[in-house]
């Protein structure tokens, strides 16, 4: 992994916790012993590199629900429903995605622009979050 491709990863990683709060299955905020990780919703060794960079396929989970890491389509489709509640559209293209046959590929990305997306994206996020002081993401229900 390169740097730049490392950077990018962590970035994305950080928007997407700061954008859920919280474990998107169980709600739990978070602690040591079971701290919160950003899961991306398709495996991307496979050549889903398209979904890499992309917040929309990224989904918060605790450690507890994380690891093993959830490959399972019960799980899956549990995480779809928790985005549809909040973000329908969001629930499709990630669906589409799902139902899209993966084409073998090698990754390239533009670095700076893949960054400068993101740390458009992290600033709306830190904003909002300041904002409307809600501790989850996907509000209650759970
Ligand atoms: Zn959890």
């Amino acid at each position: 992994m390169t740097n730049a491709e490392k950077d990018c990863r962590q970035l994305w990683a950080k928007i997407v916790k700061h954008r859920d709060r919280c474990c998107i299955i169980c709600g739990s905020p978070g602690n040591e012993i079971f701290p919160l990780e950003a899961h991306h919703l398709f495996n991307v060794s496979q050549g889903n590199w398209p979904t890499l960079f992309d917040i929309d396929y990224g989904v918060t989970l605790c450690k507890d629900h994380h690891e093993p890491t959830p490959k399972d389509s019960e799980l899956f489709e549990k995480i779809v429903a928790r985005i549809r509640v909040k973000d329908e559209e969001r629930a499709d293209k990630i669906l589409t995605r799902a139902n899209t046959p993966i084409t073998p590929c090698v990754l390239t990305f533009d670095a700076r622009l893949v960054k400068r997306i993101l740390k458009q994206q992290w600033e709306t996020i830190e904003d909002s979050w300041m904002d409307d002081g809600i501790e989850c993401g996907y509000g209650d229900g759970i």
